[in-house]
């Protein structure tokens, strides 16, 4: 089981965003900038372009969903997404609050908060979650 697949089941916390059956948001744990969510599909597979294209729209969408409530809480430019996937082979959408282009520079340095923090982020963005 993948690190993110124990991660949406609730065996290994994370700071929740939003969820539904499918899909599951949550802080990345190195921000580069404070809203910095990762959207997982709960269904263990690796590599985003692998993907049925049905269950990829379906993907999306709860990513734009999640986008809206990070933009709500975390006013910014636009909702940057990226995707990688060198590092965890879990699919995952990076979803970043840009004030300009150099925050989506993944060799930035990454903010350090504290659990309080990043709780509080996390909150932030469910609460904006479907209003
Ligand atoms: P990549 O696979 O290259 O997209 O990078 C994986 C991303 O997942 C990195 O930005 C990590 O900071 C993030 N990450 C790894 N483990 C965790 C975790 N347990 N909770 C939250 N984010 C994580």
């Amino acid at each position: 089981m993948s690190i993110f697949s124990k991660i949406a089941a609730g065996e290994i916390p994370s700071y929740k965003c939003a969820e539904n059956e499918e899909f599951y948001a949550f802080l990345d744990i190195n921000p580069l900038v404070k809203g910095h969510t990762l959207v997982i599909p709960r269904r263990e597979m690796d590599y985003i372009f692998d993907m049925e294209d049905d269950e990829l729209a379906r993907f999306e969408v709860f990513a734009k969903k999640v986008a809206v409530a990070i933009k709500k809480a975390f006013p910014c430019v636009k909702v940057g997404q990226a995707v990688l996937g060198l590092e965890v082979p879990h699919a995952h959408i990076h979803l970043i609050p840009m004030q300009s282009e150099k925050d989506m520079n993944f060799a930035n340095p990454k903010l350090n908060l504290s659990s309080e923090e990043m709780q509080a982020i996390a909150d932030k963005i469910f609460s904006m979650y479907n209003v």
